[in-house]
């Protein structure tokens, strides 16, 4: 069974329609695929509605922005209640505290590039924004040539035009997935050329005791040490590995299936979660 757990359509910072991306995951002969746009479950629907067409099985899940201590962490969250008003409440708090981030960027950066706020607002559909999309706002511009090389310059970490936004703790996070009957999942935990920092072995300790039922190991974001890192925290904390393509459509190079969930994670969580998979 092919299991891709963790992509992105048009409802955040990827590039395909849902329904687009369900047909995608048939076409690389994906039999399982997970939907976690950032922050919201506001793309399920139109998914769903396309599992029958595509033969393709839908995981329904988000990927939530959580910081501690000012280090970035994105918890995948599966198979929650949506209707959850914890989780439904953060979720609209960090698409907010991300619309406020973004437009606090873009005036920084239109001091020296030739972006406005409605550039960055006429390439999403202005919900759950993020830097991608001042990025393609820039490439629009003529600035630069793709979202890589804009991420290498003025939406960097590092760079001066950054802005932090809110986020939930992610030992909270993970326990508010679970209380909305939800199974979490830590998306790249160290993917260190993100952000010099990365969170400590603690966090992620006290995110095990809080619910958390595996890592993302396998993810293109990760290079050979820091997989076996990962592996070897995830071995000390009793946790479950995962994998996946991270998929944003045309918007990077990340391809359909190029890492992929062992079928026994899939049940656990199915075993786990509140809400059933989408089948054919
Ligand atoms: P934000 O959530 O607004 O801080 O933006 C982070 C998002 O940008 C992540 O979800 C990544 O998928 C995406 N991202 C990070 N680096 C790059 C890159 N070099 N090219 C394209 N997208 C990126
Ligand atoms: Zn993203
Ligand atoms: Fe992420
Ligand atoms: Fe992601």
């Amino acid at each position: 069974m092919r299991i891709d757990p963790h992509t992105h359509s048009s409802c955040s910072d990827g590039t395909d329609a849902p329904a687009e991306l369900m047909r995608a995951a048939a076409q690389a002969g994906l039999d399982v695929v997970g939907l976690t746009d950032h922050d919201t479950t506001i793309g399920w629907e139109e998914a769903a509605a396309a599992v029958p067409s595509t033969g393709v099985t839908l995981l329904r899940g988000t990927e939530i922005s959580c910081a501690a201590g000012g280090v970035t962490l994105h918890l995948l969250a599966y198979l929650f209640d949506p209707e959850d008003e914890a989780l439904a409440e953060a979720f609209a708090h960090a698409r907010d505290s991300r619309g406020t981030r973004a437009q606090r960027m873009v005036e920084r950066i239109a001091v020296d590039y030739p972006i406005t706020w409605e550039d960055v607002l006429a390439q999403s559909v202005g919900h759950a924004i993020g830097r991608p999309h001042i990025a393609d706002a820039l490439v629009a511009a003529g600035s630069f040539e793709n979202r890589d090389a804009a991420f290498a310059g003025p939406l960097a970490v590092s760079s001066p035009y950054y802005a932090h936004y809110w986020a939930l703790d992610p030992v909270e996070a993970c326990a508010l997935v679970r209380a909305a009957g939800g199974v979490p999942v830590a998306a790249h935990p160290r993917a260190s050329q993100r952000q010099r920092r990365l969170v400590p072995d603690e966090t992620f300790a006290a995110m095990a005791e809080a619910g958390l039922a595996a890592l993302e190991v396998d993810h293109r974001d990760h290079g050979p040490a820091d997989r076996r890192a990962a592996r070897d925290l995830a071995d000390r904390l009793g946790l479950g590995v995962s994998g996946s393509s991270d998929y944003h459509g045309a918007g990077k190079p990340n391809r359909l299936g190029e890492n992929l969930m062992p079928p026994d994670l899939l049940e656990r969580i199915v075993d786990e979660g509140a809400l059933p998979l989408v089948t054919p």
